[in-house]
């Protein structure tokens, strides 16, 4: 057989010879709607290559980005991976010390950026001096009439000064193609360096049908961001599929993306379950459906079973639940049944379908004990959760220590887990958050999941707090949907005969809102900071 690398910029010279009438549509953060196609695409991710050239960009140099999901974007991603140097995305949302560290730690010499955060890296540049070009993602027009940053360049301008005479190099598939860190909510963010290699065998597996499931006739809109681990593969995965993109920028508010959902005709989505809850509750109110939309993935946090059947029931969207991390690029399991499966009763398959899933090709998985010894796949016992496979870190970039594997060969995820005897595997916790009470386990993941299915219930935070007795005792923290009453009595008693009584939470406080992390999740070491020194009562 030919041995043909494989490279990210071979899927944008497929997609380009292939299916160049395909669309890609942007909400810009300058407030319009843009419209190329994958022609459009090849062309100026060309002129880009030559324009980072141009600006000293050599091969295994890292070029960050701040950016939304625009098609500038997505010229980015091709562009500085195909001409073989690193794309290195960074969150917006982090704190501005986070970002400053990530840029230096990552050595970027040059960071491209939106519009909105013109004035965020106004403030950073000063201590980022590493970074030799900054460049504002829009035409000439929206650039600032006086600034103090230096070597600020103009995107379009950059493009338009070149032509699109590129020809893509050809080098090892193994060659580094994007950078992304994890969030570092406990410690300093640590880096997760992806090559060619695994991006591209992740891409096949994203589109095998008991994973994402798509095909060239789906119009697909990323919710979750182009910083957030690649936006799940799906900037690869459209071209790959020469699948219609549509890409929303900064209109990440349910309004914003139901306008584009139904204007776009889009199939398939992916995000984190905060922006589907938000979006169900904009549905409600207006009393508004889809009229396209027949599948979304929900990962990065646990998926509510209340908005597993808020979709189902209301929406007519199946979601599919998918569990991954940064470090696994970041697909490990995906949720679908097995045709053994297909004769349960409905209920039975729901409860299936709220776990976080099955292992793709390429993945493999175990929990094991503290001794590192193997734990049964039973669905009861649980342990930590270790990987493996050709799309999954074996070192941090750029770290002082060596590699977070085991002997043999597996990456420890931090999250806690069970298996069952069909291969399903569901979260517990993340092993942080694990609640050790009189010595047993118990799952926040678990009892936060309960109390959202409560009417009253907006969004509900669970944490495990010191206690005299029990060594520590789980505190249910909530957010009451506007409108809605409930006390804590209530609550608690909306848990009996649900969990094991010994599980049920301590005490219940109620708070206006929750601190959430970059990436949308629930902030649980600044909730358990505010609750420091909690009094349990009587
Ligand atoms: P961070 O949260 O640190 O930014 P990631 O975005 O890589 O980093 O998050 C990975 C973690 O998110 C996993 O280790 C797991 O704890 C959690 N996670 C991801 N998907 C799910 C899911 N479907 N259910 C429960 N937890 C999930």
């Amino acid at each position: 057989m030919m041995n043909e690398p494989l490279r990210i910029a071979g899927l944008l010279e497929h997609a380009e010879k292939w299916h160049a009438d395909t669309e890609i549509v942007s909400r810009l953060p300058e407030g319009l709607i843009h419209r190329y196609t994958y022609v459009d695409l090849g062309r100026r991710s060309r002129q880009l290559a030559n324009a980072l050239a141009r600006l000293g960009i050599a091969n295994g140099d890292r070029v960050g980005t701040l950016a939304w999901n625009t098609h500038r974007h997505l010229e980015l991603y091709y562009a500085v991976s195909g001409s073989g140097a690193v794309c290195h995305t960074i969150n917006p949302r982090l704190f501005p010390e986070q970002i400053v560290y990530i840029i230096g730690h990552a050595q970027d010499r040059a960071v491209f950026f939106d519009l909105t955060f013109l004035p965020l890296v106004e403030k950073l540049a000063a201590h980022c001096p590493g970074v030799e070009a900054w460049v504002l993602m829009s035409d000439r027009a929206h650039m600032p009439e006086s600034t103090a940053l230096p070597n600020l360049h103009c995107y379009e301008d950059l493009v338009a000064a070149e032509n699109a005479d590129y020809q893509w190099p050809v080098f090892d598939e193994n060659t580094a193609s994007s950078l992304c860190y994890t969030s570092g909510t406990t410690a300093e963010p640590k880096g997760v360096l992806y090559s060619h290699r695994s991006t591209l065998l992740h891409s096949f597996a994203a589109a095998l049908p008991d994973c994402f499931n798509c095909s060239s006739q789906d119009v697909i809109l990323p919710v979750v961001p182009m910083f957030h681990v690649n936006a799940w593969g799906i900037p690869y995965l459209a071209p790959m599929l020469g699948c219609k993109l549509v890409l929303p920028g900064p209109g990440l508010d349910a309004a914003s993306l139901y306008e584009l959902f139904e204007q776009e005709g889009v199939t398939f989505s992916a995000g984190v379950p905060t922006i589907w809850l938000g979006l169900l509750t904009f549905m409600r109110e207006k009393q508004l459906q889809f009229s396209t939309l027949r599948q979304t993935v929900v990962g990065g946090a646990a998926c509510p079973p209340a908005l597993f059947r808020a979709f189902d029931k209301e929406l007519n969207v199946q979601i599919r639940h998918a569990w991954g991390m940064t470090e696994t690029s970041p697909l490990g399991t995906v949720c679908t049944l097995k045709p053994q499966q297909l004769s349960l009763s409905s209920e039975e398959q729901f409860a299936l379908k709220t776990k976080q899933g099955r292992v793709i090709f390429g993945v493999d998985m175990k929990i094991v004990d503290g001794e590192g010894r193997a734990l049964p796949h039973d669905g009861v016992a649980f342990g930590d959760l270790l990987v493996r496979g050709p799309w999954v870190v074996a070192e941090y970039f750029g770290a002082d220590a060596p590699g977070d594997l085991t002997a043999d060969g597996w990456f420890g995820t931090g999250d806690v887990a069970t298996i069952d005897p069909a291969g399903f595997m569901q979260i517990t916790d993340r092993s942080k958050d694990v609640i050790k009470s009189g010595g047993e386990w118990i799952s926040s993941i678990e009892l936060e999941n309960l109390a959202v299915g409560h009417p009253a219930v907006a969004e509900a935070a669970v944490i495990g707090l010191p206690h005299p007795k029990w060594s520590e005792r789980p505190l249910l923290v909530i957010v009451r949907r506007a409108g809605h009453e409930v006390s804590a009595d209530e609550l608690l008693a909306f848990y009996e005969g649900k969990i094991a009584k010994w599980w049920t939470p301590e005490a219940v406080e109620f708070v206006d809102e929750l601190p959430h992390t970059a990436t949308g999740k629930l902030l649980k070491t600044k909730i358990r900071q505010t609750f420091a020194g909690y009094a349990w009562g009587d």
